[in-house]
């Protein structure tokens, strides 16, 4: 399923939305639509290993590591990604 995301362009500093899938990827390649510059986006401090609990109506996030069967990674996504600048190495 594709979700749409905000990026904020490390350049320019624009934002900008782009329709992406979020997969078990740790690192989003986006370009900016404004000044073209790409750059990376960093998932992995944004997973959070929660384990569901159903409350009534209610269904809270508890991180809680001693049952792996209901251990999910759940993704906590701010409304703006920050992006990176590429750094070429060995260029
Ligand atoms: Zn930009």
């Amino acid at each position: 399923m594709k979700t749409r995301l905000e990026f904020q362009c490390w350049n320019c500093p624009k934002t900008y939305t782009l329709l992406r899938e979020i997969t078990d990827v740790e690192t989003l390649f986006v370009a900016c639509p404004y000044c073209g510059a790409e750059g990376t986006v960093e998932l992995e401090p944004f997973k959070k290993k929660t384990t569901l609990i159903h409350m009534g109506t209610t269904t809270v996030y508890r991180a809680l590591p001693d049952d792996k069967s209901k251990e999910e990674m759940v993704l906590e996504l701010p409304d703006i990604l920050p992006t990176k600048q590429i750094i070429n190495q060995g260029n």
